[in-house]
């Protein structure tokens, strides 16, 4: 269900208010649309150019250690006051040009992290805690994005939600503890974008499977899932096309089949991406459908290149 969510932490602190107003609205039919993405009554903030992405798409942005003070750090003090930002959580505010709801990211601290769990939240251990990183794109996190069953519904950019990127695992379990990387979102919109150029009207893309903490992401570990996956940083994830809705990747070829060639087709429109955008260049690899799963692209922004799948 939609829930019009300002700052969440508003929510956590009326509690059992916010419990009976979600109750309620829940309960009556006639009662008028949420609006998903934040309230009315959000404060009015200038939100700079650059973090709507090269896409223009994004709506939120992670407040790292290394904040702007002009853009990020101050106006949110203004609007929110200095403790907001103290406390982890999701900072809704309304962009003054565009009149669109965005959304600043306020971590939970990666030290909030004990054996293995934030909260009861399970996410384990990312290998920087025990051996230097190769890279920095492996370092361990800064720190989680807290995602509630309500905020889950709120927009990262044009197309996609916070939800949209949940490790799929500990259902009955919030709130989650996420990883999302405004690269990944961007380079997401940016595909969206080829496809409409190639003509085929995405509203969005179906994700398979978007951040996987390393607890989840290690069970499958050998069966095709790397232990160092990119999908345990935040900045991946596996993606197809679903215009007629039926779950699955279309046939974006046209050769009357959803199968790997369709996957192939969309790599291509990446490719595309990257070729336009070289910040954010990243992995690319194509899946052939199982079982459990139709084909899928895995796409990232680990700022590299990096390719595998594909069919000599
Ligand atoms: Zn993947």
């Amino acid at each position: 269900m939609p829930v019009p969510i300002s700052a969440h932490r508003t929510l956590r602190a009326a509690g059992l208010l916010a419990v009976v107003l979600l109750g309620s609205a829940a309960g009556a039919a006639s009662a008028p649309a949420a609006t998903v993405g934040g309230l009315r009554s959000d404060p009015v903030v200038t939100v700079s150019d650059s973090f709507f992405g090269r896409s223009g798409r994004l709506r939120y942005r992670i407040l790292r250690s290394d904040a702007d003070p002009a853009t990020e750090v101050e106006p949110l003090i203004q609007a929110f006051g200095e403790a907001a930002l103290e406390r982890p959580g999701i900072l809704s505010v309304y962009d003054s040009s565009s009149g669109e709801p965005f959304h600043f990211v306020s971590l939970v601290p990666f030290a909030e992290k004990q054996n293995g769990r934030v909260g009861v939240y399970r996410v384990g251990r990312w290998p920087a805690e025990v051996r230097r990183p190769r890279s920095d794109a492996y370092r361990a996190p800064e720190g989680f994005i807290e995602v509630t069953e309500a905020t889950k519904e709120l927009h990262v950019s044009t197309h996609f939600t916070f939800g949209q990127f949940l490790t799929k695992d500990q259902h009955e379990v919030w709130p989650k503890m996420l990883l999302l990387d405004e690269r990944l979102v961007d380079k997401l919109e940016l595909l969206i974008s080829e496809l409409r150029l190639a003509g085929i009207r995405a509203e969005g893309l179906g994700v398979l499977s978007g951040f996987r903490s390393p607890q989840y992401n290690n069970r499958g570990a050998g069966g095709g899932r790397a232990r160092d996956s990119r999908h345990t940083y935040g900045d991946a994830a596996d993606v197809y096309v679903d215009v007629n809705g039926d779950g699955r990747m279309d046939d974006l070829n046209r050769d009357r089949k959803s199968d790997i060639r369709d996957a192939i087709w969309l790599s291509k429109l990446v490719e595309k991406v990257e070729q336009k955008y070289p910040e954010l260049v990243g992995g690319l690899g194509v899946y052939r459908a199982t079982g459990v799963h139709g084909p899928f692209v895995h796409v990232d922004a680990r700022g590299e290149r990096a390719r595998w799948g594909f069919p000599r």
